[in-house]
């Protein structure tokens, strides 16, 4: 069986809802894993944030606004009356339930209510519409199976018992509706697997299932190999190893979840990315296939902050680093990109959540230097350093900044830290100078 994802944009209208309905009515069994309509998480955070402000009145705005736009957008799709009106009883509910939320007391785990909703929301909407257009399909929430624990990794063994539990009692249906994005935490209180979090619930589904293949449906016609919201003429990958894909969504291509390809690597099943508004454009096959060496793609990670550690007396000194890493391991922050010299130890994290708490530890046994604002290029391909395209990098660069370099650590991936603000014109230039051979 496949598991195919729906993101944002192609539930976000009537028209590309019938998008999916005619990809996904193909007469063999599924699972659909559905997103939020695009804008409504964005919204739900807002409200949210209201919340938290003590601004209930612009909360309830919000909430206001947006039933409105779900109502309009159920007299588009649902025509049936009674599943109309169903639909429409249904919505009202999760509504009410949001002007309720301005009453509360703001906390982490009513957030996560909140922002549940709109997955709650799309997934309903859009089983309704299967049922009118006469399409044997199921809904099975997300919630009833999919599970984090303390650390926020899926918790696989409960997941696949759970998920055989409500699979079994609707098995005689065609296509199978899930959330993507919720799940329950160690306390089964609701929780989320993070912004865009849907890519890696459909992966976490694949691997319980074993499923034969993930297919991500997005607004694009699979990975480019460059940020198209930045770099104009980018183009579409059509193979990438799931190391390569890895280090691509880890560092900041925004079509894939960080984790996208985690839970589904081990046993090589098959991520394919895929585009919802053109079907049939070949998109990204991520697999255990590997490729040609070179510099394959370019992707951006922001809201790095950079920490230079100074000690010329301890630096040398054993179990130094080992202080240092200590530190970040109490405040649970994961450090990206490391360099040494003979003096200070430079890296980079991109959660400064504990920042203050970190720094106050660090200053206790050396002098420390923040950069803020600071921005990952990662340059991914099949064994990148070998490649004799990378030992132009610095001359196409020699007009950037750059503050870090890390190269080696694996051979899919040279990593350079430079200035946010530079970040389109390096982009720019790599694209010129590595994929539309533009001379030096
Ligand atoms: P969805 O809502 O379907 O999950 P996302 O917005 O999360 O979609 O991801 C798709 C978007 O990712 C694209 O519209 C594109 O702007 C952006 N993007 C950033 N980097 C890349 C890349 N390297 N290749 C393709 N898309 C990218
Ligand atoms: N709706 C969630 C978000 O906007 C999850 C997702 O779209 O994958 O982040
Ligand atoms: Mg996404």
């Amino acid at each position: 069986m496949k598991v195919l994802k729906f993101g944002g944009t192609s539930v976000g209208s009537v028209k590309n809802m019938c998008n999916v309905k005619d990809i996904i009515n193909d007469g063999e069994k599924k699972i659909v894993v559905l997103s939020a309509m695009s804008g409504t998480t964005n919204q739900l955070v807002a409200i949210a944030l209201d919340i938290s402000d003590n601004k209930p009145n612009e909360a309830i705005d919000k909430i206001n606004k947006l039933h409105e736009s779900y109502f309009q957008t159920i007299d588009e799709l649902l025509l049936n009356k009674g599943l109309n009106e169903d639909v429409k009883e249904y919505v009202s509910g999760v509504f009410n339930f949001l002007v309720e939320c301005t009453y509360k007391n703001f906390s982490e785990t009513l957030e996560n209510q909140i922002v549940a909703q709109g997955e709650l929301l799309s997934t309903y909407m859009f089983n309704s519409y299967l049922k009118q257009e006469n399409i044997n399909s199921a809904l099975l929430p997300a919630l009833s199976f999919m599970r984090i624990d303390e650390f926020k990794e899926p918790d696989i063994d409960y997941i696949k018992s759970k998920f055989s539990e409500v699979y079994n009692d609707t098995a005689d249906s065609k296509i199978y509706i899930t959330q993507g994005f919720i799940c329950l935490d160690g306390n089964d209180e609701i929780s989320n697997l993070q912004r865009g979090g849907s890519d890696y619930t459909a992966t976490i589904i694949g691997a319980a299932i074993k499923a034969d293949e993930v297919q991500i449906w997005t607004d694009i016609d699979g990975m480019h190999n460059n940020d198209p919201r930045h770099v104009e003429n980018t183009k579409p990958i059509s193979n990438l190893s799931f190391d390569e894909a890895a280090e691509l969504a880890y560092f900041g291509a925004k079509i894939l979840h960080p984790q996208t390809v985690t839970p589904v690597r081990a046993d090589g099943i098959p991520v394919r990315l895929k585009n919802t508004m053109n079907p049939d454009a070949h998109g990204t096959l991520i697999s255990n296939s590997t490729s040609e060496n070179g510099i394959k793609a370019i992707a951006a990670k922001d809201n790095i902050t950079a920490i230079k550690i100074k000690s010329a007396r301890m630096l040398q000194a054993h179990g130094f680093l080992k202080k240092v890493f200590e530190i970040f391991e109490t405040y649970k922050t994961s450090i990206d990109m490391i360099t040494t010299s003979e003096v200070a130890v430079s890296l980079t994290i991109d959660d400064d959540k504990n920042l203050d708490k970190i720094l106050v530890e660090l200053e206790k046994i050396a002098t420390i230097e923040v950069d803020n604002n600071q921005s990952i290029v990662c340059l991914v391909g099949h064994s990148v350093v070998n490649h004799q395209d990378t030992y132009k990098l610095f001359q196409i660069l020699q007009d950037v900044k750059i503050r870090m370099i890390s190269y080696g650590g694996s051979n899919n991936n040279i990593s350079l830290l430079i200035n946010s603000k530079d970040k389109i014109k390096t982009l720019g230039k790599l694209n010129n100078y590595l994929f539309e051979l533009v001379t030096l």
